[in-house]
């Protein structure tokens, strides 16, 4: 049987100036739903997303291990563990990065961007996805070129809706003006965001940060790695546990982990205790303290750290004392 939704105790906020609202958490197969994790688990932590009222699932071409392997796996758990759900999700997909070799499977081509997502969708199993993304600005490719394949995604109904992905300030804003001119209404951008990571705020190159440029042009803001891939978290403060993300030493490299920024940590977890919620949960709830912030976009390798994550919406308010610790801490 599929599970029952949490409505009643998710948080849902509006994504930008459009129609569509987004759980104020949504759950990423980045890590943790490619071939190298039990089938089980995967399935424990998605059923268990939906319970908690994670109505958005994020994915990409190349998410695995292999590329194209969580695509496959969220295909079956949709079909075998979610029957008669799919009106309930919001389900994105993304091209950008290399997914097959060849000067075809790269970048912000139409020929691949197109291409990809006929492929995510015949992974998937499904008609259409709800949002397709731009995985990333290709200074190679017009953009008129790259949207234009976003407009021809979502005209074919291959997508309900078209996002772009870590684009600068200045190069959301021509997205915008490309966008304008070739009637394509863009929904989001999902850009990296945390308390360690600020890049969204840097107005250094046009006078405007991403922020900015989101909340003045009604575009709606997905961020993603709130816990800056666990950092922001409890659980490198006695060294690094086996199987962690930095034990695999791929995407968080080991050697971030510098005595001097495991001390921050530590007061970051002070002052997210003074608050009684886990640093985890604090992380979370300081993406979504600015309003342009829909959605705190987390990943997740068990089922406790999900609850956990989730639980953040109980507090989301900060006193400018505590902010003020955040920022000492947080920032290098
Ligand atoms: P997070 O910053 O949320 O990191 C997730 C990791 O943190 C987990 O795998 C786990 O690490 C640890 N963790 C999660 N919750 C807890 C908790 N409550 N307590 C302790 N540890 C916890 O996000 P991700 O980096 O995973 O990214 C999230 C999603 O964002 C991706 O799945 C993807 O959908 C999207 N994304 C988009 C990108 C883009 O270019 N558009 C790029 C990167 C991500 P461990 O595995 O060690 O247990």
């Amino acid at each position: 049987m599929a599970p029952q939704p949490g409505y009643e105790t998710m948080t849902f906020r509006r994504c930008g100036r459009s129609g569509l609202d987004l759980p104020a958490v949504a759950l990423g197969l980045w890590q943790n739903f490619g071939e190298t994790t039990p089938a089980s688990t995967q399935r424990e932590i998605v059923t268990r997303a939906v319970e908690l009222g994670i109505t958005h699932i994020d994915l990409a071409n190349n998410y695995g291990p292999p590329p194209g392997a969580a695509e496959k796996s969220f295909g079956r758990m949709l079909a075998e563990d979610l029957p008669g759900l799919r009106d309930e999700l919001v389900i994105s997909t993304k091209a950008g990065y290399t997914m097959w070799p060849g000067p075809y499977g790269d970048g912000g081509s139409r020929k691949y961007l197109l291409a990809s997502l006929d492929q995510s969708l015949e992974r998937l199993g499904l008609p259409y996805v709800d949002i397709f993304y731009s995985h990333r600005f290709d200074p190679t490719t017009p953009l008129r070129e790259t949207l234009g394949a976003l407009k021809t995604a979502v005209d074919s109904g291959r997508a309900l809706y078209a996002g772009i992905s870590s684009y600068s300030a200045r190069r959301t804003r021509e997205a915008l003006a490309v966008a304008e001119s070739i009637g394509l209404d863009l929904l989001v951008h999902q850009p990296s965001y945390s308390i360690v990571n600020r890049w969204i705020e840097d107005r250094s190159d046009t006078g405007e940060s991403v922020l900015d440029v989101l909340g003045e042009s009604g575009l709606g803001a997905v961020v993603f790695s709130p816990l800056a891939q666990g950092l922001l978290t409890d659980k490198y403060l006695g060294g690094i546990p086996e199987g962690s993300r930095a034990a695999q030493d791929g995407s968080f490299k080991r050697d971030m982990l510098t005595p001097d920024l495991v001390e921050r940590v530590r007061g970051l977890n002070e002052v997210a205790s003074g608050r009684g919620q886990s640093l985890a949960q604090m992380a979370i709830a300081w993406v979504l303290r600015d309003p342009r912030v829909s959605t705190a976009l987390v990943g997740a390798s068990s089922v406790r750290q999900l609850e956990d994550s989730v639980a953040a919406l109980e507090n989301l308010e900060f006193s400018a004392e505590e902010l003020e610790a955040i920022d000492r801490l947080g920032m290098d």
